[in-house]
């Protein structure tokens, strides 16, 4: 039996619950397909912050170092301490977040399917910034060639193997004519090696009209990192809100997932947060294992996942977010159900 060492990461605000969840639908993974997930819990956060003075303490690197993968909940105020360090320390530098229209769930456009392959490592993201003094403050914007190349490449690698085949990369070049001209001449450059994939360009402003006009025309928007993060929310609101939006930060040797969305505080502990971001994040992971380690069952057991998501979400059974009744863990349950069929 193949065995997967993941380093398991609940965060804050509603990430206990979410994570608690998930692992509700991780366990019949394992028995229906015949993979065996060793979950090593790897404290990170606010409460790790308080009890401990450190929101990322050193012996939860090490977990991460020695696992395949990692899966995380949301994490509250210390996010930059955690998330944006992990990002950079192990270089996952491709945030991608798909956007998809789900049966039963108020959406603004059933056929909206979209992916952001967002820039993860740098832009005004790198914490670059200084006060230079008389209340005067600066923040560097890093934009470089490298990062903007295998951006690029990803999101048209991705868009290849999709039905409308079409990249879309957003920038603001017209006014950040150096940083932004950088992004889109790169992206310009590889379009050209990816003839069968259809290329286009937005300023951000009317990216943001876009998405709320016709989103069911995008297909991958590549980004940079702030831009990719606005935008990403904002599209999540097009599919039912920030609890149907999943994610995974991806490098060439190492892969987070984790949901798009904060910890959210106000509904913490009342078991009323959707589950499906991060039970989606899940099957993002089983998609990249899959891949990476060339491994069918992983394959197969994320296409359940989003099967039984779907399926349960037909039978009307939601969370107070969507318009239902039941609990997180009751949401959970029943797509448990609905994998045991
Ligand atoms: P943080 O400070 O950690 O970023 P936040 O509350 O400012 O948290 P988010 O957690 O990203 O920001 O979410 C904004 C709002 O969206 C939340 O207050 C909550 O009402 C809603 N929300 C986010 N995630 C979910 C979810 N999984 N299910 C239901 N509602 C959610």
């Amino acid at each position: 039996m193949t065995e997967y060492k993941i380093a398991l990461m609940p965060g804050d605000g509603i990430g206990p619950e979410l994570t608690e969840a998930t692992l509700k639908i991780l366990d019949v993974v394992q028995e229906n397909f015949g993979i065996n997930f060793n979950m090593i819990l790897a404290e990170a956060g606010d409460a790790v912050f308080k009890k401990r003075g450190v929101a990322l303490p050193e012996d939860s690197l090490k977990i991460i170092r020695e696992s395949h993968a990692c899966l995380k909940g949301p994490v509250g105020e210390t996010a930059a301490d955690v998330i944006v360090r992990l990002r950079l320390l192990f270089d996952l530098y491709a945030n991608v977040r798909p956007i998809k229209a789900f049966p039963n769930v108020p959406v603004a456009h059933p056929d909206i399917d979209m992916i952001f392959v967002r820039e993860n490592t740098e832009d005004v993201y790198k914490g670059l910034e200084y006060s230079i003094g008389n209340d005067v403050t600066v923040c560097l914007r890093v934009i470089t060639r490298q990062n903007c190349e295998r951006i690029a490449k990803r999101a048209f690698e991705t868009a290849k193997l999709r039905p409308k085949k079409k990249v879309t990369a957003i920038h603001k070049a017209n006014v950040m004519r150096v940083t932004d001209g950088l992004f889109k001449q790169v992206c310009q450059e590889t379009a050209k090696n990816y003839p069968d994939v259809k290329y286009n360009e937005m300023y951000v402003d009317a990216a943001t009209m876009h998405l709320i006009r016709t989103p069911q025309d995008f297909d991958v928007l590549c980004t940079c990192n702030m831009f990719g993060d606005i935008l990403s929310d904002e599209a999540a609101q097009l599919i039912g809100g920030l609890g149907m939006a999943p994610g995974a930060n991806i490098g060439d040797n190492f892969a987070l997932f984790e949901p798009i969305h904060g910890s959210a505080p106000d509904i913490a502990g009342k078991q009323i947060a959707n589950p499906i971001s991060m039970i989606l994040s899940a099957k993002m992971m089983l998609d990249w294992l899959g891949e990476r380690f060339n491994d069918s069952k992983c394959l197969k057991a994320a296409e359940a996942i989003e099967k039984a998501t779907v399926q349960t979400l037909i039978n009307g059974v939601t969370v107070p977010d969507l318009g239902g009744k039941v609990s997180t863990l009751q949401m959970a349950q029943a797509i448990v159900a609905a994998l045991k069929i």
